[in-house]
C-alpha cells in the first residue's frame, strides 16, 4: 500500500461517482451493486480497481458472497422436502463430521469446521443426507458459532419433534487465526442440547463421548 503514489482518500473519490448509480439498480441487478461496493472498497483500500489482475475481481467478489450467503435464500422446507418417514426406532441417530463454512458476522471472514449432530426420534426420522443441508442452509449466512449450533438443534426439533436433539459444533475461525487474536490452531466448541440430551445425563455422555471420538 505504502508504494502506490495515490493516497487512500484521493484514490477513492473519482469511483464514488460512478459508484453510487450502480447502488441504485440494487434491486435489478444486486450482482452489479455489490461489485460496484468492492470496487471502492478496494479502492479504499489504496489498489487500484482497474488494474488487470484487479479488473474482474469485483464481479468474482460478488458471485462468491452470493454463493457463501445462499442459505438467506433457503427455508427449511425446501431443504428437508418430503424425507420425513414415520419409524418406531428408539435409539440414537448420529451424523459425525459434517463438514461446514461459514462467515463470521463480524468480520466477514471465514470459520470452518464440523458438525455432529444426534437425535433420538419419537416415531418419525429424516433421510440421513438432510442432516448436512440443514447445517449448510444455516452456515451459509453470516453467523455466529454459537447461533449457528442453536439453530441446527431448532431446526431438526421444529421438523422432528424428537425425544431429544444434540449439536456439536467445532470450528477454526479465521477472525482468530490471520489477525493472531487466538493461538493459531485453537479450536471453538460449541453444543446445543436439547430434549433428553440435556435432561438425561446417560443419553447426553453417550452424544458427547459419540462427537468427541474423532479427536482420540
Ligand atoms: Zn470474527
Amino acid at each position: 500500500m505504502s508504494n502506490t503514489p495515490v493516497s487512500k482518500r484521493s484514490a477513492a473519490a473519482p469511483l464514488a461517482p460512478a459508484l453510487h448509480p450502480s447502488l441504485q439498480l440494487a434491486e435489478d441487478t444486486p450482482t452489479d451493486a455489490y461489485a460496484g461496493l468492492v470496487r471502492e472498497q478496494l479502492a479504499l483500500l489504496g489498489e487500484d480497481p482497474q488494474r488487470e489482475g484487479l479488473l474482474k475481481t469485483p464481479e468474482r467478489v460478488a458471485k462468491a458472497m452470493g454463493f457463501l450467503t445462499r442459505g438467506y435464500s433457503m427455508t427449511l422446507s425446501d431443504v428437508v422436502g418430503d424425507a420425513l418417514f414415520e419409524e418406531r426406532h428408539e435409539n440414537m441417530v448420529m451424523v459425525r463430521d459434517i463438514e461446514l463454512y461459514s462467515l463470521c458476522e463480524h468480520h466477514l471472514l471465514p470459520f470452518f469446521g464440523k458438525a455432529h449432530i444426534a437425535y433420538i426420534p419419537n416415531s418419525r426420522i429424516v433421510g440421513l443426507s438432510k442432516l448436512p443441508r440443514i447445517v449448510d442452509m444455516f452456515a451459509r449466512r453470516l453467523q455466529v458459532q454459537e447461533r449457528l449450533t442453536e439453530q441446527v438443534a431448532g431446526a431438526i426439533e421444529e421438523v422432528l419433534q424428537p425425544r431429544g436433539v444434540g449439536v456439536v459444533i467445532e470450528a477454526f475461525h479465521m477472525c482468530m487465526m490471520m489477525r493472531g487474536v487466538e493461538k493459531q490452531n485453537s479450536r471453538t466448541i460449541t453444543s446445543a442440547l436439547r430434549g433428553v440430551f440435556r435432561d438425561d445425563a446417560k443419553t447426553r455422555d453417550e452424544f458427547l463421548r459419540l462427537a468427541y471420538a474423532s479427536h482420540h
